[in-house]
């Protein structure tokens, strides 16, 4: 479980990218975060990593509290989370499989549990017969699902996906966006920031928006545009929201 308590991040330029953010994320669920550039998506991932710890409130990972995780430990909390990325973060002298299999040699795998692990991801994100491929042979689409087949390769609770489909056509997109779907299926929480309209829309999936710092929505089943009372046509029933209490909407 991911939980914000009253979450405020202040840089040491001074920016406040998160202010007196609240949530909670239970385990298995997929969600989406929302926000203009600069909103504070960013940062929110970068807690979630332990990249940056909170200037005020409480960051949980399975009742971790990150500010105070011996940084020993951090290594741990990181192998519990496979990070997905807009540019794809290959290693482009790496063969696909060797990507993959090297996320297993850094947490200690053996070679034979790399071995037989490895085929099965490949598997699971259509790129068997592409092991021995270069990252530079794939197209844009097919270099996401090798990141996500590194991303879930260690069993991960967690899987973060920053812009996974930025730089991918609407085909590639929906084709990324349903493998995570898929992914989190077998129980595996999905949290990705998106500027995906159409994805976010046709996904009706947890929203929560960020908005210079504020959290300003959190839909059980969102879409990417906020459904106001004014453009809601009479004839549709408003949006279902979970409510995240007066404590939690910002003004
Ligand atoms: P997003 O991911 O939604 O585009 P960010 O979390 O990257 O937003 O940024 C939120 C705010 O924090 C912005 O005003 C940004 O300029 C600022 N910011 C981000 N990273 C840093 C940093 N390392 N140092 C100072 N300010 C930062």
């Amino acid at each position: 479980m991911i939980e914000f308590q009253n979450v405020s991040m202040e840089y040491h330029t001074g920016t406040v990218a998160l202010k007196d953010v609240s949530f909670t994320i239970q385990n298995g669920e997929f969600v989406f975060i929302i926000g203009r550039s600069g909103a504070g998506k960013s940062t929110l991932i970068k807690l979630l990593t332990c990249e940056e710890k909170p200037t005020e409130g409480q960051v949980l990972i399975d009742d971790f509290d990150i500010a105070r995780i011996r940084r020993s430990l951090v290594p741990y909390l990181r192998r519990n989370i496979g990070m997905v990325f807009q540019d794809f973060r290959l290693i482009e002298t790496k063969t696909v499989y060797e990507n993959v299999a090297f996320a297993m040699e850094i947490v200690g795998r053996s070679r034979r549990v790399i071995a037989r692990r490895v085929p099965i991801v490949l598997s699971i994100v259509g790129l068997r017969e592409k092991a021995k491929a270069l990252p530079g042979e794939l197209s844009g689409g097919e270099q996401q699902r090798v990141a996500i087949a590194r991303a879930m390769v260690n069993n991960p609770m967690l899987i973060l996906a920053d812009e996974p489909t930025g730089n991918l056509d609407p085909t590639n997109s929906e084709t990324v966006m349903a493998l995570l779907e898929e992914i989190n299926r077998s129980g595996t929480t999905v949290v990705i920031c998106t500027h995906n309209r159409e994805l976010v829309d046709q996904m009706k999936k947890r929203v929560i928006e960020i908005d210079d710092g504020y959290l300003v929505r959190d839909d059980a089943v969102g879409g990417y545009l906020r459904h106001t009372p004014c453009s809601t046509p009479d004839n549709l029933p408003p949006a279902t929201t979970t409510g995240i209490g007066p404590e939690g909407r910002q003004p």
